[in-house]
């Protein structure tokens, strides 16, 4: 089995988030990890943002990642913000190595060009299946020669440029927890290297990158490995060293499926938002698949980093469990804190600018003094909200209908980017308009799942004030209280809710 320690290269890890989503809880297990391994080893740990993806990237979901990382305390010794010598830190400035690079694999004959359009390939992915084959490229364009080639790429043809991936034989690879793990060629597709639009894909980019940023070590979420043959053989091909790599189980739910935000809120900002310690999550992330050697389950990461092997993570999947984080949370609060720290802490989290200055327009006009804001305005600070069926008894809509409501507002807020009281009245009330509800009973149940009341402030500005975060966990707390959503439902609401999205607005 693979060594955690690199043949004598100094040690270097990596994050590389996809910055296309609010910054999720794994990304944070995955940086603690890589980061006390670096230090352990007297290494750098460097963060990559991988915004090769232009359409789903944005600039606000890489700002997320980095203020998230901030908070928690996981910062990088190399990455954006943090020049080391090996930037840039973001692929999408990283264009004329890709070039340069995959010249290399052309003129090597280990990458080739494809014109096939997408006509082509479904009806081959369509033959395939019927016949039961491992969908994947046909390796039609290889038997195209030079001069062909180079005619239709002069003629601007539309193409990709693809992996030449052997078609017998084994991949053989090596991962620190798992031991010798071998792959029949045939089962790896010709993945694509560069898009139709010249950008590289994953594959390419992130091994090119992480061979030029001199990182020994990949550790990352075991959902990966599957992309490791296509990874050494580009190492290979270009006579790279391969880094060691180690593939971290994944977090999961307390009923073992894989974590996800329908079961468990996987945003960082969503812990943040209700009041957690960074320092309390960042332990209990340490806690998933590793332990320190005399069992203790509460520790600082200084000290994990001190008793830090690779070794000894555990396989067996590690369950994400908000109760037990609650009781370590409480155990930070507890012991770590006296009354004057307590109070300070509490004081920086009640009353941070933004939460603070998103309810005071709200209530100023309606209180007759700082008394009566509580009663006004409690829930804005509140986490969950206890509700219950009752709560949502109306007399023209059921259950049914409160939880479509909220599934279809959840979905449709998940997809307001500019998180501004305006884009979520325009947002709600184009939904109310397509589901042919009058606003007032469309907005009913949204009432009870943000505030727990019939009737309070603004519900658009109540979910503007609260934030993302709390504002999806308290809908979703909703539809749980309404006796939850199976999975059958779920994808008739999902398919109802796509031909809604797509009808036009009246
Ligand atoms: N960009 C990938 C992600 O979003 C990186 C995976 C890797 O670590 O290689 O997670």
């Amino acid at each position: 089995m693979a060594s955690s320690a690199a043949s004598g290269r100094p040690v270097r890890t990596r994050i590389a988030p996809s910055p296309t989503g609010d910054p999720h809880l794994g990304t944070a297990y995955v940086a603690l990890f890589n980061r006390c391994f670096a230090h352990r080893h007297g290494g750098s740990f460097v963060l990559r943002i991988e915004d090769t993806d232009r359409e789903r990237s944005s600039k606000r979901f890489e700002r997320g990642i980095l203020d998230a990382l901030g908070w928690l305390g996981l910062d990088w010794d190399e990455g954006p913000g943090r020049d080391g010598g090996n930037g840039p830190y973001r692929q999408s400035e990283r264009g004329g190595i890709y070039a340069e690079k995959i010249r290399v694999l052309l003129e090597k004959g280990h990458a080739f060009h494809c014109f096939c359009d997408e006509n082509r390939l479904s009806k081959l992915r369509s033959e395939q299946m019927r016949l039961k084959l491992q969908p994947g490229y046909d390796g039609h364009c290889l038997g195209l020669s030079k001069e062909e080639v180079a005619a239709r790429l002069s003629r601007g043809e539309r193409h990709v440029i693809r992996l030449r991936v052997p078609r017998e034989g084994d991949c053989v690879f090596d991962d620190l927890l798992r031991g010798e793990i071998r792959i029949d060629w045939p089962q790896i597709d010709m993945a694509v290297l560069i898009k139709s639009d010249g950008m590289p894909t994953y594959h390419f980019a992130n091994v090119v990158d992480d061979h030029l940023m001199g990182i020994s070590h990949v550790i990352r979420g075991e959902e990966w490995i599957s992309s490791v043959p296509k990874h050494v053989l580009l190492y290979d091909c270009f006579g790279w060293e391969r880094p060691v790599f180690c593939h971290l189980p994944l977090l999961r739910n307390p009923d073992k499926s894989k974590l996800s935000k329908r079961k468990n809120p996987t945003s960082i900002g969503y812990y943040q938002a209700m009041g957690y310690l960074p320092e309390a999550l960042v332990n209990y992330l340490g806690n998933m698949g590793w332990s320190l050697p005399g069992g203790e389950e509460k520790f600082s990461q200084a000290e994990m980093r001190d008793n830090f092997e690779l070794e000894r993570i555990s396989l067996g999947g590690p369950i994400f469990d908000r109760k037990k984080l609650d009781w370590l949370n409480g155990r930070y609060l507890r012991e770590n804190l006296d009354d004057a720290e307590f109070a300070r802490a509490f004081a920086a989290w009640a009353f941070q600018a933004w939460k603070i200055g998103g309810i005071a327009p709200l209530v100023r006009q309606r209180v007759g003094k700082f008394s009566d804001v509580a009663a006004l305005a409690g829930f804005l600070l509140q986490g969950d909200l206890a509700l219950s069926a009752g709560d949502f008894s109306h007399q023209q809509l059921d259950a049914d209908s409160c939880r479509r409501i909220l599934q279809f507002s959840l979905w449709a807020l998940e997809n307001t980017p500019d998180f501004s009281r305006d884009a979520i009245e325009t947002r709600l009330r184009q939904l109310a308009e397509k589901m042919d509800l009058k606003i007032r009973n469309f907005l009913f149940p949204l009432f009870v799942a943000i505030s727990g009341r019939a009737v309070s402030l603004s519900v658009y500005d109540a979910i503007a004030a609260i934030g993302p975060d709390l504002a999806r966990a308290r809908l979703r707390g909703a539809i749980e209280a309404l006796g939850g959503i199976s999975n059958k439902q779920q994808k008739k609401l999902e398919k109802e809710f796509r031909l809604l999205r797509d009808k036009p607005a009246a």
